[in-house]
């Protein structure tokens, strides 16, 4: 049965002592209202910043539902890469996922479709889990060209790897839009890409490996639109961000899986 994951992306928010009390009041928040699904059926994880993830993957040591992310990696093993974080060091910390991909990624420091695999490859290396993320921008669905960019993202970056690889990644598909915008796709929108998305890799791998990859949704998710993007057949959970920053919301979205 596949995973449902409720994950959150900080992104470039919180310092050291903020952050620490932002898990903190996560924590308190779940022990308040328990999520009902067991960690085997429902992870929660926490992507931090670089400078917080060892002290989040400690006080989570012993917690075998709330999981820790990075939220990028270097696209190489080790070396002369200045000011660079490898999965190595990220592994090193305790955490054991990292977000590989993200638009901002994209968009900003121009990460090409060969060096996300790479960064998938170093990850599943070091048996870290990877949270790829996809997604077009407006213009791209405007243009009705949507489904051909998000298949070939996932392509691109995904389909060099074997089976027992790519049962290890989880997909995260954040139409650009809706991120950081409190536009949201619509709950239809969401579940036909993801149902493209697994049908993209029941081509590929069979459909019985496509049933096993959880698929994350992220775009302008919040407390109020969660339980219906997440009612969805496909749709396996969120990919968060401003809405993870407040402890209270962020609860809410955990508990909001059916
Ligand atoms: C994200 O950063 O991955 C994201 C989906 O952001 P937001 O929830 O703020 O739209």
């Amino acid at each position: 049965m596949r995973k449902k994951i409720a994950a959150g992306n900080w992104k470039m928010n919180t310092t050291f002592e903020t952050g620490k009390k932002l898990v903190g009041e996560i924590l308190d928040g779940l022990a308040a209202n328990p999520p009902k699904q067991s960690p085997n059926e429902m992870l929660v994880v926490l992507g931090v910043p670089f400078i917080t993830l060892k002290k989040a993957a400690n006080i989570l040591k012993n917690n075998p539902q709330v999981k820790i992310a990075a939220q990028n990696c270097y696209s190489e093993e080790k070396g002369a890469f200045t000011g660079e974080i490898s999965v190595e060091m990220i592994k090193s910390t305790g955490a054991e996922f990292v977000i590989i991909g993200h638009s901002e990624r994209r968009e900003y420091f121009n990460e090409s479709f060969e060096m996300l695999a790479k960064k998938v490859d170093l990850t599943l290396k070091h048996g870290l889990t990877p949270i790829f993320c996809c997604g077009e921008k407006l213009e791209t669905r405007e243009a009705g060209q949507h489904f051909d960019l998000v298949k070939n993202q996932i392509a691109g970056s995904l389909f060099h790897l074997n089976d027992d690889e790519l049962s290890k990644v989880v997909i995260a598909y954040e139409p650009v839009w809706a991120i950081g915008t409190g536009v949201t796709a619509s709950p239809a929108q969401a579940q036909e890409m993801h149902a493209f998305i697994r049908n993209t890799i029941a081509g590929k791998y069979g459909k019985a490996l496509a049933d096993e990859i959880t698929i994350l949704y992220g775009g302008s998710v919040g407390a109020k639109n969660a339980k219906e993007l997440f009612s969805q057949s496909d749709v396996d959970g969120g990919l968060v961000g401003g809405a993870s920053l407040k402890a209270e919301d962020f609860v809410t979205i955990i508990n909001s899986f059916n």
